[in-house]
């Protein structure tokens, strides 16, 4: 397929979705169920987008016959799919937690089309709040995307734009759910329950759960989604909590908002490290890597954890790799020596030549 040709299947199936987001907004408080499904379909078309800019058969599921793709006789491959074929694009990390929240959207689309909408007639608002959470979070995660794909989208950010501010303001109807469990949130409080900022929708409704030491799983009462956190205690000793979530980890410093006292990264991984380099030890000691967010040396030992302090990913598992002899978060494949892991290539690629 020719680069031109490329662009114009290209601009249609971009101008699709964004038809279809449009129509889903207008729909939200009017039709809310078709406004699940419009909506859907609009995730689903940026998507796709993505993978046809890369290669056209991506996006097929069996025969991949340029002369049926242009005809149009071929199946796409399924929503729950895409996330799958986006990752093997080199460059493209998609996170669990949005992978979810588009998972989410496609659950309850599905469930309209193959069965039916559980409309809750006798509490409309509540509905509206549930389906308007569900496509801002689904929105935000996307936006994110659809940012980062600037170079794909770019003759289209202003429509994006637009989408996005009548999308932010669906926080109205978040505002509804919040109102409704605050005092709750608050009685919770006094009880010693702690709770977070969302890094998604922003509410204070984020329920932290004690995994480690500092380290903590919050679980959002408005727009139910999970993050990590490592909560410190400000070193200042004024009382506040530095919170370093994946919304700030990746971050040089970190602030804390109750007296302006200012953590370095390097000051965080020597508060939190647990297994430090010294003189007696240097020489044994390997990097830790990163799979996760791909990067070198940025995984510590946290009590009986390790935990990235760029990404925030955590296991209690590290391996040595036997191609490279460096240590990766979570393990390495099972023939590392062959096959490498995922900062080298392994002795099968090393010696190719030979
Ligand atoms: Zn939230
Ligand atoms: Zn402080
Ligand atoms: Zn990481
Ligand atoms: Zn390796």
């Amino acid at each position: 397929m020719d680069s031109q040709h490329k662009i114009n299947h290209l601009s249609l199936l971009i101008e699709n979705g964004i038809d279809f987001f449009e129509r889903s907004i207008s729909q939200i408080e009017s039709e809310p169920k078709y406004s699940i499904i419009n909506f859907c379909a609009g995730v689903e078309l940026i998507l796709k987008a993505r993978l046809l800019y890369e290669d056209w058969k991506l996006l097929i599921d069996g025969d991949t016959d340029e002369s049926k793709f242009e005809s149009g006789d071929f199946k796409t491959i399924n929503f729950i799919d895409l996330i799958p074929k986006i990752k093997t694009i080199p460059g493209e990390k998609i996170t669990k937690s949005r992978k979810n929240a588009f998972a989410k959207l496609a659950k309850h689309r599905n469930k309209i089309i193959h069965f039916y909408h559980e409309a809750h007639s006798n509490n409309k608002e509540a509905e509206l709040a549930q389906i308007a959470t569900e496509q801002y979070i689904g929105w935000f995660f996307l936006y994110e995307l659809i940012k980062k794909w600037g170079n794909i989208l770019e003759s289209y950010s202003s429509d994006f734009l637009k989408l996005n501010s009548k999308i932010m303001q669906y926080k109205k109807y978040l505002q509804v759910k919040f109102d409704k469990i605050k005092d709750d949130i608050t009685n919770e409080k006094k009880q010693d329950i702690l709770y977070c900022d969302c890094i998604y929708c922003k509410f204070h409704a984020a329920r932290k759960e004690n995994i480690e030491e500092d380290l903590y799983n919050n679980k959002c009462r408005i727009c139910e989604q999970n993050f990590d956190s490592l909560s410190i205690s400000c070193p200042d000793k004024c009382g506040g909590i530095i919170e370093i979530t994946p919304d700030n980890i990746y971050e040089s410093q970190f602030e804390c908002l109750n007296c302006d006292y200012i953590i370095e990264k390097d000051e965080l991984r020597e508060l939190l490290n647990c297994d430090p380099i010294t003189k007696d030890n240097y020489y044994f000691k390997n990097n830790i890597n990163c799979p996760f967010c791909g990067e070198r040396d940025v995984v510590i030992k946290y009590e009986t954890l390790y935990v990235c302090l760029n990404c925030l990913e955590y296991s209690d598992t590290i391996e040595t790799c036997e191609c490279c002899e460096e240590d990766q978060l979570g393990g390495v494949p099972e023939d590392s020596y062959n096959i490498g892991c995922e900062f080298c290539d392994g002795y099968i690629a090393l010696h190719e030549n030979d």
